[in-house]
């Protein structure tokens, strides 16, 4: 078993993002610079937001963090997000999910220039991904995906099951592992909450997503031997050992599960690693202005 190892991979491309940054800076050129919204106070989007922003400010980018209370209305909201996209000194802008139950996350998507949406989560980035057109794909797929080249694995022809049809994590996987590129070309199992024997089909995945955000859900006997796991569930389950009050743990129980497969990601330091850098990579696209064309 070889892990897929987010600390090493994040590390390289920090890198590569980081010495461009700076050879952009030594030419006068823009800076990237990220926009991030939060809305109301939930302690994993703050802990998560906190992360990005930390990470601009180690690569040399610029960001703004713009706080609303709870209490915003969607109109308010989306005359913010209006005022990003006609200043042409940012280049992303992300809003944080899940937004209070009163505002509308689809409208509010919507109302982002597809130009500046990093998150890939606009209908134009999301059609054009299926398309197979230049998009900002979402960060966690596009972070599995930079793992799997990251570690040469062969995807061509191999059966890919998907646990979770999100909008920003299962959904986008599922397109992306059947487009005729690297990584890619899988033939692709979708698996939601209606799924029916769901062993029986995750037992025959050459590469399994878990997605589903129900900690310790995939078991030893749900996986097949030499299988690459990619673990993208991330929830806070308490822990009074730890200072927090909490430990993060993913959908796969690592311990039993590793020893059967050929690659797997540990949670932490697999696939949220991995998010984080793939924003960063994409917001310095948008601040090259090269990826939609339009
Ligand atoms: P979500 O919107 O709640 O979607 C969960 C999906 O899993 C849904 O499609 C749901 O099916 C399916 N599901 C739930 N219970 C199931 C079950 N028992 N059997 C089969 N399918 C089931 O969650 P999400 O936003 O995609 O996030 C999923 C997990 O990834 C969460 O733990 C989240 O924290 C984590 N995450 C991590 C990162 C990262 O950077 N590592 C980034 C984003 C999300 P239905 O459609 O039928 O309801």
């Amino acid at each position: 078993m070889q892990l897929l190892d987010g600390k090493v991979v994040a590390a390289r491309y920090k890198e590569e993002i980081a010495a461009e940054v700076a050879q952009i800076r030594a030419e006068g050129g823009k800076i990237p610079h990220l926009v991030a919204m939060l809305v109301g106070e939930n302690g994993a989007s703050e802990t998560y937001v906190a992360n990005k922003v930390k990470s601009c400010g180690e690569l040399g980018f610029e960001s703004t963090l713009l706080r609303f209370p709870e209490t915003i209305t969607e109109d308010e909201l989306l005359a913010e997000v209006r005022k990003v996209n006609d200043n042409p000194a940012m280049d992303g802008l992300i809003v944080q999910l899940p937004l209070p139950k009163h505002l509308n996350p689809d409208r509010v998507m919507e109302t982002i220039d597809p130009r500046k949406d990093v998150d890939g989560f606009h209908p134009i980035n999301v059609g054009r991904m299926a398309k197979g057109l230049p998009a900002y794909i979402s960060a966690t797929p596009q972070g599995c995906l930079m793992l799997l080249e990251h570690y040469g694995i062969e995807t061509a022809g191999k059966h890919c099951v998907v646990i979770g049809r999100s909008q920003i994590v299962g959904l986008p996987m599922t397109i992306l592992m059947q487009r005729n590129a690297y990584p890619g070309n899988c033939t692709v199992t979708v698996c939601h909450s209606k799924t029916q024997n769901l062993p029986e089909i995750t037992r025959q995945a050459d590469i399994l997503v878990a997605a589903l955000g129900r900690p310790g859900f995939v078991t030893a006997d749900m996986v097949k031997d030499g299988a690459v796991v990619l673990d993208v569930g991330l929830e806070r389950v308490p822990d009074p050992t730890k200072k927090s009050g909490f430990a993060l743990k993913g959908d796969v129980r690592f311990d039993e599960v590793a020893p059967k497969c050929s690659y797997i990601t540990p949670v932490p330091g697999g696939v949220g690693l991995m998010t984080i850098v793939s924003l960063m990579k994409n917001t310095l696209l948008a601040a090259r202005g090269e990826v939609l064309g339009i």
